[in-house]
C-alpha cells in the first residue's frame, strides 16, 4: 500500500520541505515535538532500515547529517535527537523508513507525550529558517 510519505515524495501531498536527495527528502513533521522536528524520510517504500540496499542507507545518513546540521543551525547550533522507530513494536506509525530530527534548545523542555500544531505562518517560517542553514552547493 502507498503510504502517506510516497504521497509526499510524489507531491499529491504538500509538506514544508526542507531539501530533497536522489534517495531522501526532508521535511517538517506536521504534529512537532517541538518546532523544527524534523523527518528525513527514505525515497523507496521500505519500511525498516536493513531493508534498504546499502549504498542507499550510506546516502541517506550522509543527507542526513546535513539535514541535521541545518536543523541546529537554525536553532544556534543546539543539540538534537535523531532517532528512528524501526517497526510498530517499536512505535512506528508511518510505514516507511524515516527518522526524526529533534532540536534541543537549552533550557526548553520537550515533552514526547504531547504533539504541538504549527499555524501556517509559523509552519513556513520555520522552513525557512531550517533551509537558511543549508550549506550552499
Ligand atoms: P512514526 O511513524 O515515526 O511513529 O511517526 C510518523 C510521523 O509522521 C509522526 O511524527 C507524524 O506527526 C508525522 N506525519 C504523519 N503524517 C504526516 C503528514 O501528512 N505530513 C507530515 N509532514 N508529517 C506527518
Amino acid at each position: 500500500m502507498t503510504s502517506i510519505f510516497t504521497k509526499i515524495i510524489r507531491g499529491e501531498i504538500p509538506c514544508e520541505k526542507i531539501h530533497e536527495s536522489n534517495h531522501a527528502i526532508a521535511f517538517l513533521d506536521i504534529a512537532p515535538y517541538i518546532f523544527g522536528h524534523t523527518l528525513v524520510v527514505a525515497k523507496r517504500e521500505e519500511a525498516r532500515l536493513e531493508n534498504l540496499p546499502s549504498e542507499e542507507a550510506a546516502a541517506l545518513m550522509n543527507f542526513m547529517q546535513e539535514i541535521a546540521g541545518a536543523v541546529s543551525q537554525a536553532y544556534d547550533g543546539c543539540d538534537y535527537n535523531a532517532f528512528l522507530y524501526n517497526g510498530p513494536d517499536a512505535g512506528q506509525e508511518v510505514p516507511h523508513l524515516h527518522f526524526h530530527i529533534i532540536p534541543r534548545p537549552p533550557g526548553v523542555m520537550v515533552n514526547f507525550r504531547t504533539r504541538l500544531s504549527y499555524t501556517d505562518d509559523e509552519r513556513q517560517k520555520t522552513g525557512s529558517q531550517i533551509r537558511a542553514c543549508l550549506k550552499k552547493g
